[in-house]
């Protein structure tokens, strides 16, 4: 018998050739055929320039997306991703980001959400003021032109400039929104849209592949598509006095669609924590 999915068309939001990084490994491990909404317009829902507000927070924006599909295309499951990136707050001259992915099957009432973290990024952001010597450099530090940049005026985000295809028409806009802008600045930022940014769409596709492996995984019980890692439990026994410690103890495996679930022990067999790891046997040394 072969995979509930097989045959299955799968929408997926994006006006920005995501389906090159997802189309694969749902043809591949699933035998899924992947759809695009070509009518929907995903950038009302927020882009990466700060034009327009997300409605809300990241996860619960793309699942959001997900169902926007719906509207559009005689489908029964869709797909979103959503991506951040930015500085990160502890070391704020090294950029990362998150990406994340929601699969809904509204047939089968199911919601997955698979994320991944990375530092492999070329988001920067730049300020500069017109006539500055440095915006070649640093478009070009972006990667581009392979790589999109935006031109943004910093005291009117409303209009960022897309589209920018050579280093000089990059410098004439940086020139030009400066000018425009009240404080005389203009922002240089990478552009993130999949398809001006070789680097996330790489992240893309294996994220790609990390939610059609979990799909690949039918329920012990009820056979729904997706059955994975829900939650880590933390409490691994203390190795001296049995306490419980921060280290974890088991995973949790669930389904979204019946929600049985079932422990699954630690991957390295370990049973019992270090010494080092526990409070109480921490203090007992020490005293
Ligand atoms: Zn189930
Ligand atoms: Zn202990």
């Amino acid at each position: 018998m072969g995979h509930p999915y097989q045959h299955e068309r799968i929408g997926l939001a994006t006006i920005h050739g995501k389906d090159l990084a997802v189309a694969p490994p749902f043809r591949r491990l699933l035998g899924a055929e992947i759809v695009t909404a070509p009518d929907v317009d995903t950038d009302a829902l927020g882009t990466f320039s700060g034009e327009i507000g997300r409605p809300a927070p990241i996860v619960e924006t793309c699942a959001l997306k997900a169902e926007l599909a719906f509207q559009t295309m005689d489908v029964d499951c869709a797909i979103a991703s959503e991506g951040s990136y930015g500085p990160i707050d502890r070391l704020p001259f090294r950029p990362a980001g998150v990406e994340i992915m929601a699969f809904v099957d509204r047939q089968r009432g199911l919601r997955i959400i698979e994320t991944m973290a990375t530092h492999r990024t070329n988001w920067r952001l730049f300020t500069f003021r017109a006539g500055d010597a440095l915006v070649r450099a640093a478009a070009i530090s972006m990667g581009f032109p392979e790589y999109g940049v935006f031109v943004i005026a910093n005291k009117d985000r409303s209009q960022p400039i897309k589209g920018l295809a050579s280093l000089d028409e990059v410098v004439a806009a940086v020139d030009r929104e400066a000018n425009r802008s009240d404080d005389g600045s203009a922002i240089l930022i990478a552009d993130m849209r999949a398809h001006r940014n070789p680097t996330r769409m790489k992240v893309l596709r294996a994220l790609s592949w990390k939610l059609a492996r979990r799909l690949q995984q039918l329920c012990p019980k009820c056979q729904a598509p997706g059955f994975g890692h829900i939650e880590s439990r933390r409490g691994l026994p203390c190795e001296g006095c049995g306490d419980a410690t921060h280290w974890i103890d088991f995973e949790v495996d669930g389904c979204s669609a019946c929600g049985h679930a079932a422990a699954r022990p630690r991957k390295d067999g370990r049973r019992t924590a270090p010494r080092l790891s526990c409070a109480g046997c921490r203090t007992a040394h020490a005293s």
